[in-house]
């Protein structure tokens, strides 16, 4: 078996001169018929294979190019060169698999984002796409870490749901049914008693509703896991296939779902700090380099690892709703007319609006709670003021909303009539209003988008590029 204890990382962290090593990897450049350097993914850092030209054929040296799959056995030595501390002096080299320089898209040049997007299964070989995979998948291993460390239960919610409308988006119909060939019921309509499930199903929208009813038995819960909207927005933080974190606690307020995210928030940022610092220098070189093309006024204030710290060490500025409104009101581009929605209470915030609040206003990460009880989903309780819910949203500089958050509607009476108001069933929630019949309780919980975290904490501009294989519409490649 290959020892997976010799990966590119292991060798740099712990390697002593004079070790025989045995490295994998694909080659990142080639040159003077005697450097090869590659990298294996493990780390940032690429290794120097060091070869002696004369040991090889014409014909096997044209093999060694840029994407070609090597093993390399040799000696750890101290490098000489500048660039590197140690380097492998090759003995044994074996071209395992080679990568045509004619075709092979990914060369050692800059590429634009957008041409690394069509060459999505070979992205991850740039040092920029490595990066970004290496630091969601220390994100989503923090996540883990945190609930677990507080005593949360991982619970896994259907993906495939019978939920038709919840309110948090147009969903994706799954079928068996032929589409040339649909069934109709007596009155013409798709007979959806002979699909699949027998009923009309859906793939989830998110697990919330799934998950308060763990909840109100095992306390405390979170799910991880893909979400799916139909919606057709082309924006740069949205995607139809996302992955979602979505805590629920029995007996906490919205006031302990704040502190939650926050706490959370931070946690997970944090571990990054601390376990992918090479990544997030290297990401943060990156966008000052991006930046360097535009005008002062348009740069960020902070580097990257300023600006995660800034979000740990600052507390989360609170504010309900209405008092947004008025700070929105009273602003300088609502008194120039520069919104494109002019701010009135009732509205849903835009994204310009939280970016005010969060970039401009308070230049900190912001909660908004409260929110009228129109333009929220049904389940968020109500305040007794009649108008407003227990809502809340986590706006990031950036990204805009990361978190979306409410504590539940517990009374059954409320609940019912607020579903009737909103056109949504109650036969066909008849598990979610049973909740609020039997040991009903007041509970909180949000979602947390995880891709718009790792947008925040890469710097990248585009959603696309911190998931492997985005969908999004007209998109479904790969
Ligand atoms: P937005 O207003 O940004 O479209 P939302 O209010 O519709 O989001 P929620 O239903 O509150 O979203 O979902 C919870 C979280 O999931 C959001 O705070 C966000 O981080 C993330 N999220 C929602 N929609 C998407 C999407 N289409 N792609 C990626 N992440 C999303
Ligand atoms: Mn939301």
């Amino acid at each position: 078996m290959r020892n997976l204890k010799q990966d590119i990382k292991h060798i740099l962290d712990e390697g002593k001169i004079n070790m025989p090593v045995e490295v994998y990897g694909w080659v990142k450049t080639f040159r003077n018929d005697r450097f090869i350097v590659i990298n294996d993914g493990s780390t940032l850092q690429n290794l120097q294979l060091v070869i002696e030209p004369e040991d090889y054929d014409e014909a096997f040296l044209k093999k060694i190019s840029t994407g070609a799959a090597v093993r390399a056995k040799g000696e750890l030595v101290e490098s000489l060169g500048k660039g590197q501390d140690v380097e492998v002096q090759v003995k044994e080299l074996e071209v395992l698999g080679e990568a045509d320089p004619e075709t092979y898209p990914i060369q050692p040049k800059k590429h634009s984002l957008e041409f690394l997007r069509e060459k999505a299964h070979l992205r991850p070989r740039t040092t920029l796409f490595g990066a970004i995979m290496r630091v969601r998948s220390s994100l989503a291993f923090a996540v883990h870490e945190y609930f677990r460390k507080h005593g949360f239960l991982y619970v896994n919610t259907p993906i495939i749901t019978g939920i038709d409308a919840e309110g948090a988006g147009q969903m994706f119909r799954v079928t068996t049914l032929d589409p040339l060939n649909v069934p109709l019921d007596e009155e013409g309509n798709p007979d959806y008693k002979k699909d699949f499930f027998g009923k009309k199903t859906n793939l989830t929208v998110s697990g919330q509703l799934e998950a308060e009813t763990y909840a109100m038995a095992l306390g405390k819960v979170y799910t991880f896991g893909p979400t799916f909207r139909a919606e057709n927005s082309n924006t740069t933080r949205h995607l139809a296939e996302f992955w979602m974190i979505e805590p629920e606690v029995a007996f906490m307020d919205l006031d302990g779902d704040m502190d939650l995210a926050e706490d959370f928030v931070k946690y997970i940022i944090d571990f990054v700090m601390k376990n992918n610092a090479e990544d997030l220098a290297w990401l943060e070189k990156r966008l000052l380099d991006e930046e360097k093309r535009l005008p002062q006024n348009q740069r960020s204030e902070l580097a990257l690892r300023d600006k995660l710290q800034f979000v740990l060490d600052n507390h989360f500025v609170r504010i309900s709703y209405t008092e947004a409104i008025e700070i929105l009101k009273n602003s300088k581009p609502a008194k120039k007319k520069k919104f494109q929605y002019p701010p009135q209470w009732g509205m849903d915030l835009q994204t310009e609006h939280e970016r005010y609040l969060v970039e401009k206003h308070f230049k900190s990460p912001v909660i908004v709670y409260d929110y009228p009880a129109d333009i929220k989903a049904f389940y968020m309780r109500m305040n007794d003021d009649g108008k407003t819910v227990r809502a809340m949203d986590v706006l990031f500089p950036g990204v805009g909303e990361i978190i979306g958050g409410s504590q539940r509607e517990e009374r059954l009476d409320v609940l019912l009539e607020k579903m009737e108001k909103m056109g949504i069933s109650k036969e066909e929630l008849w598990w979610y209003v049973d909740l609020r019949r039997y040991g009903t309780a007041f509970h909180s919980g949000f979602g947390l988008g995880f891709e718009r975290i790792v947008q925040f904490v890469t710097g990248m501009g585009n959603i696309r590029d911190v998931i492997p294989y985005p969908r999004y519409p007209k998109s479904a490649e790969f």
